[in-house]
């Protein structure tokens, strides 16, 4: 599917949609509410737990706070819905964000059981709160009207839903397809990776999570509105676990997975709903029964939701971003020879052992230096410890004399500090565009509003053009548009570096690139660090395999359990009796 394509069937379900409620019987139209309703809430559960992988058991609570707020207010004041609307979106992302605040840095499985918590709390605390109708609930909510003209009726409320559901749509996918989006579409994963290029995470999951609940307080002013009624009992932990079930059947592969899904599982509950009462007097339970058989079925066979075969069967084509002339500014190397890094009595301890003891060593501008070293000598932690993955407990880092020690990760990527993993850390699912455009995260600045209103336009396609050059750098820019997934290890390595240089670095770290690649490939990794060098780049390499780094690098740094053991030319380190005994005669 192509955009042209995709743009026409687009335009084509829109025309249907609004020739419904002409066409359908009240019955579907009020149907087809519902659907619109659950697919608002069952949006925000694909960006946040489909894509982000944060689980929420508790959504209904969000749908139920926006309902209250917009019925009591607009009860009490008489005021306008459209008035309603603002209070309970405020509601609902204030109590969000305090909610996501509390528990969003819980990990594991802690997040899931507190929104189950929290999703309980809201639900009894409805009919606590003085005007909110205690277990009655509340009635006779006004309808949603413009200057005089009433949506009272389900054929014309059907109209303001689906234009909202579509203008949701719009905006997360907009958001999706942005310098944030990216950064949403890579939560699930690793958090490391994220870090490295300055993607604060917790920020990140923040604003999901409070994206989902204004997504489901939106739902729940449609809902009272459209409904002129509210109590306690549509937000509870069932239509939670409901909202959760859309979410998965749609599946995260595209937004319109949420309409989906929604669609499917109301579909499915009204169906159910109708035959088990000839089949039981207990339909109720059975009804719980029926749902949990369907959650286990979609997670045994269709892990990536309805969307993901549907898009199986029509494969899409990765659409070609447009790209400025010209990439993103460049900071001036430093001249060569300037101290770039300087690292003093550096310590790591892992409980008892030392795991980097008191090491010393500097670097300059344009070489490359190799920290090489049997396994297990400390090279990685050094190498966390320089790029603020891992706090040290001891020593001094600075790095264009600037003081680096226990900065954080982001910190040290703005001050031009650029790395690569041991085991590469990418996003198989995206493109190797979209990952090296990672890279270019912390150069550029549109925020979350500005993707989703598509503001970024003028830096997406000058971030896309850098991407693209770094990309043409290491040899892979006529692949830009394939998934990552599908490479080779040692093109993976490459695209790795790729992305490392689009956050143009001063000082590129490499942990143990050559692991895993074969000889020609090696050679080839070789060729283009020593190519990079040449055009100014400082290049630090962690490195296991001596006979890689003889050929390429200009010093070496030699580390055996934690200690340096020498610091010197590779003529040097080969014929020092100590780098003999502990490297080639041990394990390497
Ligand atoms: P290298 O990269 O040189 O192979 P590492 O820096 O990965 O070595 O590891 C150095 C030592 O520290 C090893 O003995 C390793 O088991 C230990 N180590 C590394 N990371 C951790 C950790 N997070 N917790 C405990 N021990 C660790
Ligand atoms: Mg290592």
């Amino acid at each position: 599917m192509n955009l042209s394509t995709h743009r026409l069937t687009v335009g084509l379900a829109c025309l249907a949609l609004m020739l419904v409620p002409l066409l359908a019987s009240p019955f579907y139209v009020t149907l087809l509410n519902f659907i619109g309703i659950a697919a608002l809430v069952a949006l925000g559960l694909v960006l946040m737990t489909g894509l982000g992988g944060l689980t929420s058991f508790g959504q209904a609570a969000f749908v139920g706070i926006g309902a209250y707020a917009t019925a009591w207010f607009t009860l009490t004041t008489g005021l306008s819905p459209w008035l309603g609307l603002l209070l309970a979106l405020s509601a609902t992302g204030v109590i969000a964000a305090c909610l996501g605040a509390a528990t969003l840095r819980l990990g594991g499985h802690f997040l899931p059981l507190s929104t189950i918590a929290w999703g309980f709390a809201i639900y009894f605390l409805f009919p606590e709160i003085p005007g909110f109708g205690q277990h009655d609930g509340l009635k006779d909510i006004p309808a949603i009207s413009i200057a005089g003209f009433s949506f009272a009726e389900n054929r014309r409320v059907f109209y303001v839903i689906w234009l909202f559901l579509g203008a949701a749509i719009w905006l997360v996918s907009n958001l999706l397809n942005s310098r944030q989006g990216r950064a949403i579409r890579s939560l699930r994963g690793g958090a490391v990776m994220l870090a490295s290029l300055g993607v604060s995470l917790f920020r990140v999951r923040l604003t999901i999570f409070v994206i989902a609940a204004l997504l489901a307080g939106l739902g729940g002013w449609l809902y009272a509105h459209m409904t002129r009624f509210v109590s306690p009992s549509p937000f509870e932990i069932r239509p939670s676990i409901e909202f959760l079930l859309m979410a998965l059947a749609g599946g995260s592969a595209s937004v319109y997975g949420a309409v989906m899904g929604a669609g499917l599982v109301v579909l499915l509950k009204n169906w159910i709903q109708d035959i088990l009462p000839h089949l039981t007097t207990n339909a109720g339970q059975l009804e719980i029964v029926a749902y949990s058989v369907m959650l286990v079925l979609l997670l045994q066979y269709a892990r990536g939701g309805l969307m993901s075969l549907i898009l199986r069967a029509f494969p899409q084509r990765e659409p070609v971003r447009p790209a400025a002339s010209h990439g993103l500014p460049h900071r001036a190397p430093p001249p060569a020879g300037t101290p770039l890094l300087e690292i003093v009595g550096a310590t790591k301890r892992f409980g008892g052992l030392v795991a980097v003891n008191d090491v010393s060593f500097g670097m300059q501008s344009g070489e490359i230096l190799g920290l090489i070293g049997p396994n297990g000598a400390g090279k990685s932690t050094m190498f966390n410890l320089i790029t603020g993955a891992l706090p040290s407990d001891g020593g001094s880092f600075r790095f264009m004399g600037e003081e680096i020690t226990n900065l954080s990760q982001a910190r040290i990527a703005g001050l031009g500090i650029a790395r690569t993993f041991q085991h590469v850390k990418l996003r198989p699912g995206m493109t190797l565009l979209d990952n090296v455009l990672m890279g270019t995260y912390l150069r550029t600045s549109t925020g979350f509003l500005g993707g989703a209103l598509r503001l970024d336009r003028v830096e997406e396609a000058t971030a896309t053009r850098e991407a693209l050059d770094q990309l043409a750098r290491v040899g892979l820019a006529d692949q830009a548009y394939e998934k990552a997934g599908n490479l080779a290890l040692g093109h993976q390595r490459v695209l790795e570096v790729a992305r490392a240089l689009a956050s143009d670095p001063i000082l590129l770290v490499l942990d143990e690139p050559a692991a895993g690649l074969r000889k020609g490939e090696k050679e080839a990794l070789a060729r283009q660090l020593r190519e990079l060098r040449d055009q100014g780049m400082s290049i630090l390499l962690v490195e296991h395999d001596m006979e890689f780094v003889m050929g390429l690098v200009d010093r070496l740094v030699v580390m055996n359990f934690g200690s340096k053991l020498m610091e010197g030319t590779p003529e040097a380190a080969r014929s020092n009796p100590l780098v003999q005994e502990a490297y080639l005669g041990g394990q390497a």
